[in-house]
């Protein structure tokens, strides 16, 4: 194991990762969602897709010891563990500046789309303008069969983590969600660490 890594609180971090290797993710207040990307680390046009995952494994997201698929429907990573009671979303795009103007925001306000560009282009892996949906780590968002959409705060506690290892080199990049307008983050966004073993 190594030292814990800091994603800054509204911010977004790119971390490359060797196949095999593994990555654990702290929500270390407990109430942080983490939008989380994987893309390919030799071909950004194959990334983690929520909507492949879904329709291949016929469930909402894996279980523990289940991969998340590519947009090639090859694995890329693998949830190793989830010390959480396991609520997070599969189905809810990144937040942009667009999704804080509808909500009533003047100006620009930070947003998980304009973190993963920014965390790639810090990397020297520049790739704006393309926003997969996230795997979003830690975000309670339950749905009902009358098609509604609810938002609730975390359910998990200060420490919980989640495993996952490398199926394939790959970047991997997590954004502290800046979203303060509403439940999704049970009141300001705080840091989260990582670290890779
Ligand atoms: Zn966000």
């Amino acid at each position: 194991m190594n030292d814990l890594i800091r994603v800054p609180a509204r911010e977004g971090k790119a971390q490359a990762l060797a196949q095999n290797e593994s990555v654990r993710i702290v929500n270390t207040h407990g109430s942080q969602v983490v939008d989380t990307w994987a893309f390919n680390a030799n071909d950004l046009g194959e990334f983690m897709s929520m909507e492949h995952t879904r329709s291949t494994i016929d469930k909402m997201m894996p279980d523990v010891g289940e991969a998340f698929l590519t947009n090639k429907r090859r694995a890329i990573l693998t949830i190793m563990e989830d010390t959480t009671p396991g609520v997070h979303d599969t189905l809810n795009a990144a937040c942009d500046v667009h999704r804080y103007h509808l909500l009533g925001y003047d100006g620009y306000h930070d947003n998980c789309t304009d973190n993963l560009a920014a965390a790639l282009e810090a990397i020297g892996k520049p790739n704006r303008g393309r926003t997969p949906c996230p795997f979003n780590m830690f975000m309670n968002r339950p749905w009902s069969t009358d098609k509604q959409l609810y938002k609730e705060a975390p359910v998990s506690k200060p420490g919980d983590s989640l495993t996952f290892r490398a199926e394939m080199d790959c970047i991997v990049v997590f954004s502290s969600c800046p979203q303060d307008m509403n439940a999704t983050n049970a009141g300001l966004p705080k840091d989260v660490h990582y670290e890779v073993f």
